[in-house]
C-alpha cells in the first residue's frame, strides 16, 4: 500500500493573455506518498485571500486527515475530507480544497496502477471531442472582435465559446442590440458550420425578460447554447427563461457539490448543459458523481477547464470518460500555466481533443515553473 505522506498547497499567480493580461491566481496541490509517488491537483480559488485560505484548509485541515491513508483509495480519502469539513463545507473554498487533494490522489492512483485516469473512471465513452476556443470578447469594436474569433477557426478550432462583459476594451455584454449585432456579424463571417456558444456570465446584469429576448434574437444565428445570463441562484428567472426560449440553457459553474447539481436537475429543471469544474466541485470524484446525475437526467456536461494544464488534464479525462460531453474547451492564447507548466502542452489535433494516455493525469508537471510562479 502506498500511504499518503506530504501535502503542499502552492498559490500561484500569472498574467493571462486570454484575460486581457490580467493576473490570475489559483492553488496547485502536490501530494507525495511515503514511497515517493507524486500527484498534482488544483483548487481554483482565484482571489488572493481565497488562495491563502485554501492553502490553510488543505495543509492544516485536510492533510492531517488523509495522512497515512491509502493513496489509491480515492473514495475513502474523499469521504474523510468531506466529513472533516462538515461544518463549513458543501460549497465555496472548502469544496475547492477537497477538489485539489482529490485530484492529486487520482493522479497518484493512476500512476500506481499504470493507467490513465479515464481508465480508472470506467474507460473512454468517446474517442475525441470537438476542440472549443474558449475566449473572452475584449477587443475594441465589433470588427476586431469578429476578426479575433475568425482567427481561432483559421487556426483549426471548429467551435468557440465567447465570454461577455469581461476585462478589456469591448462593450460586449452591455446593450443587447450591440451583442446581437456581434453574433449576427460573427455568423456571417464564420459560415454555417461553425459552432458558436455564448457565455453571458456574471459581468452582465439582465432580468429574465431581457435574457429571453436576447436568446431568441441570437437563436436566429443558431447559437449552440446560452450560458449563465442570470444570477446562478435565480431559480424563478431560469425557469422563466427556459419556458421562453428554444435555445439550450447552460449554467452550473458556480455549483460546488453533487447535491447542488441534483437540486438543479430535480427541482429547478431549467438547464440543459451543466458546467462543472473538477477544481471546484470536490474534485474528480465530485465531477464523476455529477456526471452520473447528467446520465440519469439526460443532460449535457461541460468541463470548465479554464485554468492550468492540471485542471485541463483532469477535465479531459473526465470529459472523454463521459457519454454526456460535447466539446472540450481550450484557452486559445499561449499562457504560462498551459504552455510551460507541463512538459507537453495539451492541445487539439486538427480541431479535436484526444485522450491523454500516460498514467494518472498523463502530464509531467515542471516543478521549476511551479516555484517560479508561486506567490
Ligand atoms: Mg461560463
Amino acid at each position: 500500500m502506498s500511504r499518503i505522506d506530504r501535502i503542499e498547497a502552492i498559490p500561484v499567480a500569472y498574467p493571462d493573455p486570454n484575460d486581457f493580461g490580467t493576473t490570475r491566481r489559483t492553488v496547485l496541490v502536490k501530494v507525495a506518498t511515503r514511497d515517493g509517488v507524486v500527484g498534482w491537483g488544483e483548487a481554483i480559488a482565484m482571489w488572493p485571500e481565497a488562495c491563502r485560505a485554501v492553502k490553510t484548509l488543505i495543509e492544516e485541515g485536510l492533510a492531517p486527515v488523509v495522512s497515512g491513508m491509502d493513496a489509491a483509495d480515492t473514495q475513502a480519502a474523499w469521504e474523510a475530507m468531506r466529513r472533516h469539513v462538515w461544518w463549513y463545507g458543501e460549497g465555496g473554498i472548502a469544496s475547492m480544497a477537497v477538489a485539489g487533494v482529490d485530484m492529486a490522489l487520482w493522479d497518484i492512483a493512476g500512476k500506481l496502477k499504470g493507467q490513465p485516469i479515464h481508465a480508472l473512471l470506467g474507460g473512454l465513452k468517446q474517442d475525441r471531442l470537438r476542440a472549443n476556443a474558449s475566449s473572452h470578447v475584449n477587443k475594441k469594436g465589433e470588427a476586431a472582435c469578429v476578426a479575433e474569433v475568425v482567427g481561432f477557426f483559421e487556426a483549426g478550432f471548429p467551435s468557440c465559446k465567447l465570454g461577455f462583459a469581461k476585462k478589456g476594451e469591448s462593450d460586449i455584454g452591455g446593450d443587447p442590440d450591440t451583442d446581437v449585432s456581434f453574433i449576427r456579424a460573427l455568423r456571417a463571417a464564420l459560415g454555417e458550420k461553425a459552432e458558436i456558444l455564448v457565455d453571458i456570465g456574471n459581468g452582465v446584469r439582465w432580468d429574465a425578460d431581457t435574457a429571453i429576448s436576447v436568446a431568441n434574437r441570437m437563436a436566429e444565428y443558431r447559437i449552440g447554447w446560452f450560458e449563465e445570463p442570470l444570477y446562478p441562484t435565480d431559480d424563478a428567472g431560469y425557469r422563466k427563461l427556459k419556458a421562453g426560449t428554444q435555445v439550450r440553457i447552460a449554467s452550473g459553474e458556480r455549483e460546488f457539490t453533487e447535491a447542488g447539481y441534483r437540486r438543479q436537475m430535480e427541482f429547478v429543471q431549467a438547464v440543459d448543459v451543466y458546467g462543472v469544474d473538477p477544481a471546484r466541485v470536490e474534485g474528480i470524484t465530485g465531477f464523476a458523481r455529477v456526471d452520473a446525475l447528467c446520465s440519469a437526467h439526460g443532460k449535457v456536461i461541460n468541463a470548465h477547464a479554464w485554468s492550468t494544464a492540471i485542471t485541463t488534464a483532469a477535465s479531459l479525462h473526465l470529459s472523454l470518460a463521459s457519454p454526456n460531453s460535447e466539446i472540450f474547451e481550450f484557452k486559445p492564447f499561449p499562457v504560462v500555466v498551459q504552455d510551460e507548466l507541463v512538459t507537453e502542452k495539451i492541445w487539439h489535433k486538427g480541431g479535436w481533443a484526444y485522450p491523454l494516455t500516460g498514467p494518472g493525469l498523463g502530464i509531467e508537471v515542471r516543478e521549476d515553473v511551479v516555484r517560479r510562479i508561486a506567490g
